[in-house]
């Protein structure tokens, strides 16, 4: 590969693919390849071109040589989309390798600050569908629409040429694509079962309005649950589900729902657990994965050496743990939990003053001594 960095690894047993996009998103991937090095992981990690500087050198945001590399890689970490070259990576990552699912941990480590007065034992994770919904975005002119469907009407009546000039989105909601992410979740569910979690299922729609599309999600939901005899099944509408994730978070397990409801209880989640700055995920479909922090690139604090790296590095531990590195993966988070219970090391989101890289070198240390 031309122009590819490969960061010194220990051992050829791995690739890990590190993008770092922009913002926050490479001085957080840097900390973390740094902890994954220093821990002496078996991985090898490579930084082949991508966003602006490879519009420059490769006349692409994403090269061809870059995906080759993402598609032959053991594990792809990505740090944070912003403008529009970063966003083609990852729309590549995401859209273009059609992604099932964004699956988003919401854990508290004791020591982390959260607005919550008791956050002790959140420990759940949501599953975002990530491919229909209303992302990404179909979009179009209402008169387009009125001249294709003059008969679409609202609940009372309403048609679309009845609102004059506008615009329109598609809200899909396909039974393949409902049932796909449902048997995602399910198995997640019994895998953390398997670790002592209580094994239910929660769905969240809009289904007493949106009753065809929403209400087909939730109907096909159901329907797979009932072939996991192990799991139990809720199910919330999301204004109700919303005010659970922060009333009740000690009740969830596995949360399910479509995409741009989890856009938006994911980053309410995460501050209930500590934050954007903590909040990691990875977004899977069969036979390929990648693995991101849920924030984005935070222009207003970008380039100052003081974002909060967690939520990359325990994304690089659910890749280390999809990778086959279970050991190395547990032994990460349990390194990150150590720096938080510690509590003198932390960034300036956390109330600490530790920098970015001093936050890395902490986890370092925590791995290290274990
Ligand atoms: P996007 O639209 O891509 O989500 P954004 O800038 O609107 O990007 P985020 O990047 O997710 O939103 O960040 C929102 C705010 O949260 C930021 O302005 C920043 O203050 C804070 N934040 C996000 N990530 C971190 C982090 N890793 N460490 C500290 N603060 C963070």
């Amino acid at each position: 590969m031309t122009n590819a960095t490969t960061i010194d690894g220990h051992g050829t047993s791995r690739t890990v693919v590190a993008l770092g996009g922009e913002g926050i998103g490479p001085e957080v991937i840097d900390v973390t390849c740094e902890v994954m090095v220093a821990g002496k992981m078996p991985v090898d990690i490579v930084t082949p071109p991508h966003g602006e500087p490879a519009i420059r050198s490769h006349g692409s945001p994403m090269p061809d040589e870059t995906k080759r590399l993402c598609e032959r890689a053991d594990g792809v970490l990505f740090g944070a989309a912003g403008a529009a070259p970063t966003s083609a990576v990852v729309s590549w990552l995401r859209w273009e390798k059609g992604v099932t699912a964004s699956v988003r941990p919401v854990k508290h480590y004791p020591g982390a600050y959260s607005p919550l007065a008791r956050p002790d034992g959140i420990d759940y994770v949501i599953v975002r569908e990530a491919v229909e919904g209303l992302y990404p975005g179909r979009e179009g002119d209402l008169a387009d629409l009125a001249r294709a469907m003059p008969d679409l009407k609202d609940r009372v009546g309403r048609r679309v040429g009845d609102y004059g000039e506008g615009r329109f989105a598609v809200k899909i909601v396909s039974r393949a694509g409902a049932e796909r992410v449902a048997r995602l979740a399910c198995d997640l569910a019994i895998k953390r079962k398997r670790r002592g979690k209580p094994g239910k299922l929660t769905c969240i729609t809009k289904s007493n309005v949106l009753k065809l599309t929403d209400g087909l999600f939730q109907e096909v939901v159901a329907g797979v649950v009932k072939s996991y005899p192990e799991l139990s099944f809720e199910h919330f509408h999301v204004d109700d589900g919303a005010r659970r994730l922060v009333r009740f978070p000690q009740a969830m397990d596995v949360v399910l729902t479509m995409n741009l409801y989890g856009d938006i209880l994911t980053d309410l989640a995460g501050e209930t657990a500590g934050g954007l700055g903590m909040a990691p995920s990875g977004c899977f479909r069969e036979g390929w994965a990648y693995f991101e922090s849920v924030h984005g690139s935070a222009p207003d604090i970008a380039g100052r050496g003081i974002a909060n790296p967690t939520a990359a590095i325990l994304s690089a531990a659910m890749m280390l743990e999809h990778m086959g590195l279970a050991p190395e993966a547990e032994r990460l988070e349990a390194a990150v939990a150590r720096v938080y219970r510690d509590g003198t090391t932390l960034t300036a989101d956390q109330g600490g003053k530790a920098s970015t890289m001093e936050f890395g070198r902490a986890v370092q240390e925590a791995y290290r001594n274990q």
